[in-house]
């Protein structure tokens, strides 16, 4: 990202963040990373690589100390704010992170790694106002390490590039048409791809604004788009869902404002999992927009997106985005034709280095002839790629037949009285796996016969669930993403 900070002189007037706390320009951005990064250095040339960790709400500090890590040659390893310690501790153990800045609002949680002896714990307002010698920074070098969700397992760190992340960005820019006169709204975790690259790297690198709110909060989000100036807004699913609830509550009046706000935006994005079609239709009629779904994991940056301009389908993921190398397999090792069911594998500048020190789960998830397997299974159908779900949970394997989970889901969403669902395979001696449904519903008023009868009217008898448990909620991580495998073991 260094290309990024280069370039910001060319637009260093412009405000390129806008927190409560006010408002900064790009100028602020490099005068604040230099004084970091001159801190992190401490007399020496370069960082080298050396991985620093840093945790901090979303904000100037988060950007001015990203920067500051880039400017000195280091590898930024942003923590999630949410994390207990314990997985703080794996990030900066797994990482073997030399520094570890903090903002006085994390004091308490990270006081136990005073006792780390390689670790240097650096409050962020500590940091002074010095500015040494900056080295060059080769646009080759490792820039970052996100780590994956944790939705399947334990999160594996994922090395990117200031290249590959420049092309990830680049993509994007030139799919959304970003431009300096910009402004998004983002109140996604900084510590995953979604926020971080999406929704903070991309408009940083054209001189646009981005404003942060602190956390998550519906009715916060609706302030900021009716008071402040945004026209961009990226979201994971269940932040529309909660939007959409919010909304339910308002006035006719106040529907009638938020429509006429939002129908002015320039986009709104959904991503990181499934969108339901009843959300994106819901949320059409509440903001006179059609949400932009896209497709991509931390390893790869974006992959595949509706259009910006054109038709965006319900239900699909859309097209491979510029510059990014996308094809579907079969186990058979064929490319598939339209229609047929393959996992998404992807070639290009936007695909990562390496998993952080696992050379083998490296080396696994590559094909011999260097496609990235994501272990995503799509199929195209009219041009337009359709996500069946993950190979390892959403694909159930009953009776010969390969069911998709987000199929059985979309249509159990339908049924009136099913506010959200999760469908899982169970293990079964006579099918091999069985499908079971986990339906947020009010178990009295349901009645399980009527919603079979229906269910036989949609789907085949071997896409019908055979098992049925009635949830509060949905177990989910920080991105608000079904943990399947939790969901498999509350049958
Ligand atoms: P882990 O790899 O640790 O199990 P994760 O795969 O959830 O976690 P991420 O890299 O944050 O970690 O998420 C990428 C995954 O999110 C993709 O592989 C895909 O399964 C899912 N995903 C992203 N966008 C979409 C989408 N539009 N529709 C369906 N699934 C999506
Ligand atoms: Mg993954």
């Amino acid at each position: 990202m260094i290309h990024s900070i280069a370039n910001a002189r060319t637009h260093a007037g412009n405000v390129a963040v806008k927190t409560a706390s006010g408002k900064y320009t790009y100028q602020d951005l490099l005068d604040r990373s230099s004084q970091i990064a001159s801190d992190l250095l401490n007399g020496r040339q370069h960082l080298n690589e050396a991985r620093i960790a840093f945790i901090m709400n979303p904000g100037f500090e988060y950007v001015a100390t990203q920067w500051g890590i880039w400017r000195a040659g280091g590898v930024a390893v942003p923590l999630c704010v949410k994390h207990p310690f314990v997985s703080l501790q794996y990030v900066i153990e797994d990482t073997a992170a030399e520094q570890l800045i903090f903002t006085e609002e994390y004091q308490e949680l990270i006081a136990p790694f005073e006792s780390f002896k390689n670790l240097n714990l650096k409050e962020y307002h500590s940091i002074g106002s010095e500015i040494g010698q900056l080295p060059e920074v080769p646009s080759t070098q490792r820039a970052m390490i996100l780590y994956t969700s944790g939705t399947t397992g334990k999160p594996k760190g994922v090395v990117t590039t200031h290249d590959n992340l420049a092309a990830q960005v680049n993509s994007l820019v030139e799919a959304w048409q970003w431009t300096a006169e910009d402004q998004i709204l983002n109140v996604l975790p900084l510590h995953h791809i979604h926020g971080i690259l999406n929704a903070t790297c991309c408009p940083l690198s054209v001189g646009a604004c981005v404003e942060f709110l602190d956390r998550f909060d519906p009715e916060a989000v609706f302030k900021a788009f009716l008071e402040g100036d945004v026209s961009i807004f990226m979201a994971v699913p269940t932040i529309y869902f909660k939007l959409v609830n919010v909304w339910k509550e308002y006035s006719e009046v106040q529907k009638q404002e938020v429509l006429d706000k939002l129908s002015q935006f320039r986009f709104m994005v959904s991503g990181s999992a499934a969108l339901p079609v009843s959300v994106l239709e819901e949320w059409r009629g509440i903001s006179g927009q059609t949400l932009l779904e896209r497709y991509g994991m931390t390893e790869i940056g974006m992959a595949i997106s509706n259009p910006y301009d054109g038709e965006r389908r319900p239900g699909y993921i859309g097209k491979p985005l510029p510059g990014v190398g996308v094809r579907l397999f079969d186990e058979s090792g064929e490319v598939v034709e339209e229609g047929v069911a393959g996992e998404i594998q992807i070639k290009g500048s936007t695909v990562f280095q390496e998993y952080w020190e696992k050379p083998e789960a490296t080396v696994e998830s590559f094909t011999e002839d260097g496609w990235f397997k994501t272990g995503d299974t799509a199929v195209i159908e009219d041009g337009y790629y359709r996500i069946l779900g993950r190979n390892s949970v959403d694909i159930i394997k009953s009776g010969g037949y390969k069911i998709s989970a987000l199929e059985i889901e979309e249509v159990l969403r339908k049924y009136a009285g099913i506010k959200d669902c999760g469908v899982v395979g169970l293990p079964d001696d006579e099918w091999g796996e069985i499908i079971g449904a986990g339906l947020i519903a009010d178990e009295k008023s349901l009645d399980m016969n009527q919603m079979n009868a229906w269910l036989r009217e949609q789907l085949p008898n071997y896409k019908i669930p055979r098992k049925y448990i009635f949830l509060e909620d949905l177990p989910r991580n920080v991105m608000g993403k079904v943990t399947k495998k939790e969901l498999k073991t509350l049958f």
